[in-house]
């Protein structure tokens, strides 16, 4: 493992960042990379077909299972929160190999995430990062309501208030919705400037981070800020 690793971020070193849309991935030269672009719409289709209640239940067969032994090249990476409501592989109606996904409660930022998106680019050359907020999401609410008590929520739980805290307190007075999008923004700057592996490759433009924010109501996500 270590071995493959390391030959791949060579590999991937020595041929440079500049690769766009349909380039070949150079540690898998058999597979191109998805453009930012065609990533966005494949999840916006998927995530159509998942509210119209028309799922095709993709990449689930035995055969796509075999298929993925030896190698898996995910299309697009999800931090998304832990919600047991919001399982991102049915919610964009993809299947084995398809997403790459960090999931922790209020979709906070944490080193072994970004140690695990990092991974699902540099090698294995996923160039889409969606972080995915949801509507009544509870650790937001409760980062929310212990800042606002000036308490301490019980055990690890506060990691998740510490983290979510600049974002309370650079948007006072901001109701749930408009705070779980505010925290999902915040984690998609702080991505966008993560160095040294994200940012060269979200400034020359060769991948996207973007926000996202799905309705437990309607099952819709809304994509943030689409640039
Ligand atoms: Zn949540």
């Amino acid at each position: 493992m270590k071995t493959s690793l390391a030959s791949c971020l060579v590999v991937i070193t020595l041929l440079g960042a500049n690769r766009l849309g349909q380039a070949a991935d150079p540690a898998h030269p058999d597979q191109p990379l998805v453009a930012p672009a065609d990533a966005l719409s494949r999840l916006k289709e998927g995530n159509a077909r998942y509210t119209s209640g028309n799922l095709q239940h993709p990449g689930q067969t035995t055969e796509r299972r075999a298929e993925l032994t030896k190698s898996q090249h995910p299309f697009a990476i999800i931090l998304s929160c832990s919600d047991s409501r919001v399982p991102p592989e049915i919610v964009f109606d993809e299947g084995l190999g398809d997403l790459f996904i960090v999931r922790v409660a209020g979709n906070v930022l944490n080193d072994e995430g970004l140690g695990s998106i990092e991974y699902g680019v540099e090698v294995l050359g996923a160039r889409f990062i969606v972080v995915l907020g949801h509507s009544s999401c509870g650790a937001v609410d409760a980062a929310m309501k212990t800042v606002a008590a000036k308490g301490k929520a019980p055990g690890h739980i506060q990691s998740l208030v510490t983290a979510i805290k600049p974002v309370i307190n650079s948007t006072p007075k901001a109701d749930l919705e408009t705070m779980t999008k505010a925290n999902a923004k915040h984690v998609v700057d702080a991505l966008r400037s993560s160095t040294p592996i994200l940012k060269a490759r979200v400034d020359s433009g060769e991948m996207k981070v973007i926000g996202g924010y799905y309705s437990l109501d309607t099952g819709a996500v809304t994509f943030l800020d689409e640039k």
